[in-house]
């Protein structure tokens, strides 16, 4: 039996050695033959140095080095297709997710599960980020049509099995952690305490943070679109009462009792409302758009020990 651990990595250079040093130790206690798989983003500190030093006196350690920064999800897909383990987990690299966790998950697929999720007990993030978190999978759940577990993030076990069919995904901006729920198998969850970062500032900023929940719920469900449809509706039946309500008033009183307030506040109202629904549609479109181009997702510059 092998095991994969496949780990995308973003300037995270002062977090290497450690890593490195609790992994190993996690990895020589188990009775399995190993691989870590590097995915180096494009980093632009010494990130590529330590891998290539860490490759240089240990076969296990592979890294990949793509050819600019892909983000996280690509980067991890990149991994996920070299990985040829029995056991694929993949992790941050950060050691917000502990290397001591391991051996619960691989406990899971030994008991048979395909799909083991690490779920976060609790976090140590800002209050912010812990809230919106909060806030986005509980929507994401409410608005899917597959239930997608809350606070799980992308620390998982994957059968070899799972990971062949998920390599058969070809989404431009996948979002993994729904797509392999919604994959089926035995799927188990285990509990762990998740670790503030080790070093270093996070590398989601929040323009990666914010398109990584839209391409969750975009790729999950069309609810957005069938609200654009109600909202619609639901003006259009105000509208149209209000409207009669004031040509009856007109005629009662025999004066206009329309404002220039009340026209104005409605076009910006009304200007607002398309624009919005416009823009929703639009985001839609430019998936389908990047989808249809049938770019390749990644590029990769330099493999070492592959
Ligand atoms: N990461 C990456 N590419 C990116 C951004 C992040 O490979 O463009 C990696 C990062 O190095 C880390 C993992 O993804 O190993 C999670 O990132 P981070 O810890 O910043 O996210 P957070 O834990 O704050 O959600
Ligand atoms: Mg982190």
């Amino acid at each position: 039996m092998k095991l994969s651990i496949v780990i995308p990595v973003y300037n995270e250079e002062e977090n290497l050695a450690e890593l490195y040093r609790r992994l190993s130790a996690v990895l020589t206690a188990l009775p399995y033959l190993s691989e870590i798989i590097f995915v180096n983003d494009a980093s632009s500190d010494t990130t590529s140095s330590i891998l290539k030093k860490f490759a240089a006196n240990d076969k296990r350690i592979k890294a990949l080095t793509l050819s600019r920064n892909f983000g996280h999800q690509i980067a991890l897909t990149a991994g996920l297709d070299i990985a040829e383990g029995d056991m694929i987990i993949s992790m941050d690299g950060d050691l917000q997710d502990q290397p001591e966790v391991v051996p619960m998950l691989i406990e899971k697929f030994n008991q048979g599960f395909d799909i083991v999720y690490a779920r976060r007990r609790t976090r140590r993030d800002t209050l912010f980020k812990k809230c919106a978190a909060f806030v986005f999978y509980r929507m994401l759940n409410g608005l899917s049509e597959i239930p997608i577990p809350a606070d799980v993030g992308d620390f998982r076990l994957m059968s070899r099995q799972v990971k062949q069919e998920l390599m058969r995904f070809k989404e431009q901006s996948p979002f993994l952690r729904g797509l392999v729920s919604w994959m089926g198998f035995h799927q188990a969850t285990i509990e762990f305490d998740r670790d503030k970062r080790f070093a270093g500032t996070p590398k989601y900023s929040m323009k990666k943070l914010i398109t990584l929940a839209v391409d969750g719920v975009m790729s999950f469900t069309a609810k957005p679109l069938w609200a654009i449809f109600v909202a619609g509706l639901t003006l259009f039946l105000i509208g149209f009462i209000g409207g009669v309500g004031l040509v009856v008033q007109s005629v009662i009183y025999e004066s206009s009792l329309v404002t220039i307030e009340l026209i104005l506040s409605a076009i910006f109202f009304l200007g607002g409302i398309l624009l919005f629904a416009l823009g929703i549609i639009g985001i839609y479109i430019a998936r389908i758009s990047s989808q249809s181009q049938g770019r390749p997702r990644y590029i990769i510059r330099e493999k070492i020990n592959l």
